[in-house]
């Protein structure tokens, strides 16, 4: 068996962190990346723990030293996953990245067997719904990210699978069904 590298993309407000964090509690073998970035911490977020929350200068300089696996800008913020954090990690465990779906198939370009999953809304409407209950960004903001979907959810067919997060239990389930399935699989 192979340790994996997983990663899980998505509309923002989808359902990854809660799916995630549940994986993570679930299996011990399983491990959660930490990215780097440049937005600043919300409310009840701990630095280390949601993120690394560092300053811009030292995530350029950090671009320079060819330390991130992949890195993005957007919503006016950098975004990195941190090379060595995640290959050590990867000796171990098998480890998750949630990252925007540019960022996945840039790890897939460096990374060729990386698996990648995205996770969809069982509907646009829902998904509206779960980012307004989140309460964490402005109206403004939601509607940002809302611009955003379609462009996330054209690209599912480049990624390995598709999961819809309707039932959280069940979309948890397939996503370790998955994992199992891609442990088995020799590169
Ligand atoms: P993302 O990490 O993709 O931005 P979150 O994990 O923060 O999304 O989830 C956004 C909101 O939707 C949270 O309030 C979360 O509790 C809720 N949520 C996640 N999955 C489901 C689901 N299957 N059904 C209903 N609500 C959900
Ligand atoms: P948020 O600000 O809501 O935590 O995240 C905004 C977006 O950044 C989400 O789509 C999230 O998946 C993406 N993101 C988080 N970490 C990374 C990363 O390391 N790299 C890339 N490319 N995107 C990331």
């Amino acid at each position: 068996m192979r340790n994996v590298l997983v990663v899980l993309s998505g509309p923002s407000g989808v359902g990854k962190g809660t799916i995630a964090k549940q994986l993570v509690e679930r299996n011990k073998d399983i491990s959660l990346s930490i990215s780097c970035t440049t937005r600043k911490p919300r409310d009840g977020e701990v630095d280390g723990r949601e993120y690394f929350f560092i300053e811009k200068e030292k995530f350029l300089s950090k671009i320079e030293t060819d330390g991130f696996l992949e890195f993005s800008n957007h919503f006016e913020n950098y975004y990195g996953t941190p090379k060595d954090f995640v290959l050590d990690k990867l000796v171990k465990n098998d480890v998750l990245l949630e990252i925007d779906v540019n960022g996945g198939l840039n790890v897939k370009k460096s990374y060729p067997d990386a698996v990648l999953i995205m996770i969809t809304p069982p509907s646009i409407e829902e998904l509206e719904k779960r980012l307004i209950k989140r309460n964490t960004e402005s109206i403004e903001k939601i509607k940002l990210r809302m611009q955003r979907i379609d462009y996330e959810l054209e690209k599912s067919n480049l990624y390995d699978y598709t999961v819809v997060n309707d039932d959280l239990g069940k979309a948890i389930e397939e996503v370790e069904q998955i994992i199992n399935k891609e442990k088995n699989i020799d590169n």
